[in-house]
């Protein structure tokens, strides 16, 4: 099980189940237990897929952050 959250920087990330901390890509390490958990899913292929749909709605509209840049 995988889970989905977002750092406060706004880019969302993913963490297995049972792993305590999560670093994103702007330095921030996060307490996976205190994130606000968005989706719960099976693989790492379906985790990977749902952070690339909530970047993609997160910044569809403003041009401010590619998922690349993830
Ligand atoms: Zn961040």
């Amino acid at each position: 099980m995988y889970l989905i959250f977002r750092c406060d920087c706004g880019r969302a990330l993913y963490a297995k189940e049972g792993v305590a901390t999560r670093k994103c890509v702007c330095g921030k390490t996060l307490k996976v237990k205190s994130r606000r958990i968005f989706q719960k899913v099976e693989t790492r292929e379906d985790a990977s897929l749902a952070v690339q749909e909530m970047q993609d709605k997160i910044y569809k509209n403003t041009g401010f952050m590619k998922a690349s840049d993830l």
